[in-house]
C-alpha cells in the first residue's frame, strides 16, 4: 500500500494553494469537465430523464450492495464456468501476493497495466519492481505519473496537474527523447514506448469498471484503447477490482455506460467499451490463455458493516463530485494524501486507511451539496461526511479546545436560561475585542483561525428575544 499521508491534509493544502501549476490545472480542464457534463446531459435525453436514470442506478447499486454475498458467489461461479480463476483478497498485501504468485508461476518479466485505482491502493508497481518484474502503465496519464513517481491527482485524469513542459522533462529524463512542447509529439513518444511493451509483456493487469455477476463478465471503459490491448495481447490477464464493483445482470450495464462517461468527461460514450468473459476460447483466434479475477476487500467490509456509510460502496469512480467540489477545486488531489481525493475520498480514505490518520478529510467540505447533486448514483455525500465527522469526534478526534468549545455550546443550547447566561458572558468578554459590531481578530486558539481571513460579527447588544420581551410583546411575556 502506498504511504498514507492523509494526516498532512492541512499543510499540503496550504502548499497546493501556493502552487501556480496546480492552481492553473484546477482551472480550465475542470471547467471543461463541468460544462461538458452539463451539455451531455442536457443534449439528448428524451427517452428517459437523467433523474430517472440516476434513481435506477442508485437502486441497482443499493440492491447489489445489500446482497453482496449472493452476487460474489454468483460471479465466482460464472467466472470459473467461463474458464477463469477467482481470488478473494483480504487486503493489499494478500492481493499483491496473489499477483506475484501468478507472475512467478508463469515466469513473467514484464507486466502492462491499464488504469486501476485498486492497484494504486495496493501499491502493486513497487511490489512488482522489488521482485524483479517490470510494470508499465499504459494509460497515458498513469504512465506520466508512474515516471514522476506520484499518485493520481484525479480519479479519471491522473496527470491533469502536469504541464506539457513537465511531461517533456520526464520523457527527456527517462526516455531520452528530445524536449518538445508539442502535445502530439509527446503522445507519439509515449505511444512508441508503450507499443514495444504491449508486444513483449507476458501479463496484463486491468481494473474493472463493472463486473456482471450473472455472466462473469468484466466491463472496461477506456478512451485510449490501452485497456483492450492490456487485456488481449499478453498471455495472462489479471483483473483486479474492489468487491463492490458488481452489477447483477448484463441488462444493467447499458444504464451505467450512459451515466459514467457523461458524468466523468461529458462524453456520450467512451471510445472503447470492452466486455471480457474469461480467457480465450478454443474457437477464438487470439486473447489471453489465462484469466484471473482478484476481488479485493481492503477495508470495504468495514464500510459494508456500517449501515450509513455503506452507501459509499455504490461509487462508480466517475470523478464528478471532485469536479464540482469547491474544496477539491482549490487544493487538488495530492493534498488528500492517498489514492482517493475529493468528497468520496474524504469518506473512503479514512475508512480504508484508519480514522485517526484521515480525521481532517471529512472536514474538507463546505457541505454545499454539489457533490450529491451531480453524483450519478445519488450518493448523499454531505450526509456521509457528517456521519464521518460524528465518528471521528466519538473516537476521540478533534483538539481539546474544539471539544471544550462544542461541549460549552451543547450545554448552552439545553435551555433558554443557560443560553441567555452564556450570551451575557459572551457580551462581557467580547468588550475587549469588538469594535462597531465586528471582531477583527479573535485571540483564542483554534477559533482565531476564523478571523485570519475574515471578520467575525460581534454579539448584538440585545438579542431578538430580549427586544421582543421588553419592547414588542405588549406585555405578553410568554
Ligand atoms: S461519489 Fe458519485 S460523483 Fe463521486 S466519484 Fe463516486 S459516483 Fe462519481
Amino acid at each position: 500500500m502506498p504511504e498514507v499521508k492523509t494526516s498532512r491534509f492541512k499543510s499540503e493544502s496550504v502548499k497546493a494553494l501556493a502552487n501556480d501549476n496546480i492552481q492553473r490545472a484546477l482551472g480550465a480542464p475542470f471547467a471543461h469537465f463541468v460544462d461538458g457534463r452539463k451539455s451531455a446531459i442536457d443534449a439528448d435525453y428524451t427517452e428517459e430523464s437523467w433523474e430517472s436514470m440516476r434513481d435506477r442506478a442508485a437502486a441497482t447499486k443499493a440492491h447489489t450492495i445489500e446482497r453482496l454475498d449472493y452476487y460474489l458467489d454468483l460471479v465466482d461461479k460464472n467466472v470459473r464456468r467461463n474458464g477463469g480463476h477467482v481470488h478473494f483478497a483480504n487486503d493489499s498485501t494478500h492481493a499483491n501476493q496473489i499477483v506475484l504468485d501468478i507472475a512467478r508461476q508463469n515466469d513473467v518479466k514484464t507486466v502492462i497495466k491499464s488504469k486501476s485505482m485498486v492497484s494504486e491502493e495496493m501499491g502493486i508497481n513497487d511490489v512488482l519492481e522489488k521482485n524483479g518484474i517490470t510494470p508499465v502503465e499504459t494509460d497515458l496519464g498513469e504512465y506520466i505519473i508512474q515516471l514522476a513517481k506520484e499518485t493520481p491527482f484525479h480519479l479519471i485524469a491522473p496527470a491533469v496537474h502536469k504541464t506539457k513542459g513537465q511531461v517533456s522533462d520526464l520523457f527527456e529524463k527517462f526516455l531520452d527523447s528530445a524536449p518538445t512542447d508539442d502535445i502530439e509529439k509527446l503522445c507519439i513518444i509515449a505511444r512508441d514506448v508503450l507499443r514495444d511493451n504491449f508486444a513483449k509483456a507476458d501479463m496484463g493487469i486491468s481494473g474493472a469498471n463493472f463486473i456482471v455477476a450473472e455472466t462473469g463478465t468484466v466491463v472496461l471503459v477506456t478512451n485510449e484503447g490501452n485497456g483492450r490491448m492490456t487485456t488481449s495481447a499478453p498471455r495472462i490477464h489479471v483483473a483486479i477490482s474492489g468487491m463492490e464493483k458488481l452489477l447483477p445482470s448484463i441488462e444493467d450495464v447499458g444504464l451505467f455506460l450512459r451515466l459514467l462517461p457523461r458524468s466523468a468527461t461529458g462524453q456520450r460514450i467512451t471510445s472503447y467499451n470492452s466486455f471480457i468473459s474469461g480467457p480465450r476460447a478454443s474457437t477464438d483466434e487470439d486473447g489471453p490463455e489465462e484469466f484471473h479475477l482478484i476481488l479485493v476487500d481492503n477495508g470495504r467490509l468495514n464500510l459494508l458493516k456500517d449501515e450509513t456509510l455503506r452507501e459509499a460502496l455504490s461509487c462508480i469512480r466517475c470523478g464528478a463530485c471532485l469536479n464540482h467540489c469547491p474544496v477539491y477545486r482549490k487544493v487538488g488531489g495530492h493534498a488528500y494524501g492517498w489514492v482517493y481525493p475529493g468528497p468520496i475520498g474524504a469518506i473512503v480514505s479514512p475508512m480504508l486507511t484508519g480514522l485517526k490518520e484521515g480525521k481532517d478529510l471529512p472536514y474538507a467540505s463546505t457541505l454545499c451539496g454539489s457533490c450529491r447533486d451531480v453524483c450519478p448514483v445519488k450518493i448523499d455525500l454531505p450526509k456521509l461526511l457528517l456521519d464521518m465527522r460524528h465518528k471521528i469526534v466519538k473516537s476521540g478526534g478533534g483538539t481539546m479546545p474544539e471539544r471544550l468549545g462544542i461541549g460549552q455550546w451543547h450545554n448552552a443550547m439545553k435551555t433558554r436560561k443557560k443560553l441567555e447566561g452564556k450570551v451575557r458572558l459572551g457580551r462581557f468578554l467580547q468588550g475587549a475585542v469588538a469594535r462597531k459590531g465586528i471582531i477583527k481578530r479573535l485571540p483564542l486558539p483554534v477559533v482565531n483561525g476564523w478571523t485570519k481571513s475574515r471578520d467575525f460579527p460581534a454579539l448584538a447588544p440585545r438579542s431578538f428575544a430580549e427586544i421582543w420581551r421588553d419592547d414588542l410583546s405588549g406585555g405578553d411575556r410568554s
